[in-house]
């Protein structure tokens, strides 16, 4: 996901609105794969500052997550802020500077004066993770799945039958039943 920098790049103080799309390949976390519904659209405004250019905007998408309850797949809409700086390297010229650079690496990019273009993918996935559901569940009303034989409680009925017990009641019961 590249944005033109061409002439935000000239002079100090200069600002550009971007509206870009692009469709990204599904993010990995292990073994799982997470793909995205839609292509990921990003509006953000780049304001040359001196030393480089602070990207500033939104993060509109939609991925396909597993549910955590029933496990059945499901398209969850996302939005977040983003907010990037990308420093000028050839502006970087002390080494105090590039010192300070080395300790902020992590969440800091960065742009040759003669580039007309920067990639802000990383930044985007980045800043997309933060907004990550910890649980995502398909729909608040959803039923899971039953824990004993697995079966799809949104899409049908067993009949195992449930102990409808407390955990913590569980556990009391655990301690009689060990006397
Ligand atoms: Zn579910
Ligand atoms: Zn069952």
């Amino acid at each position: 996901m590249k944005v033109y920098i061409g002439d935000v790049k000239k002079e100090v103080g200069w600002t550009s609105k971007e509206s870009l799309s692009k469709n990204f390949p599904p993010l990995s976390f292990g073994e799982e794969k997470i793909p995205f519904a839609q292509p990921v659209r990003v509006d953000l405004t780049v304001t040359n500052f001196g030393p480089g250019l602070l990207l500033e905007g939104k993060i509109e998408t939609a991925l396909i997550f597993p549910c955590s309850r029933c496990l059945e797949p499901f398209i969850h809409k996302m939005e977040a802020p983003l907010k990037l700086e990308f420093r000028n390297l050839d502006r970087i010229t002390r080494e105090s500077d590039f010192e300070a650079e080395a300790k902020s690496a992590d969440d800091m990019y960065y742009y040759h004066e003669e580039d007309a273009e920067i990639d802000i993918e990383r930044g985007v996935i980045d800043a997309l993770l933060v907004y990550f559901p910890m649980k995502p569940i398909c729909a608040e009303e959803c039923q899971g799945l039953c824990p004993i034989c697995g079966i799809n409680l949104n899409q049908s009925h067993c009949d195992c039958k449930k102990t409808n017990i407390d955990p913590r009641l569980a556990a009391l019961r655990k301690i009689k039943l060990e006397k």
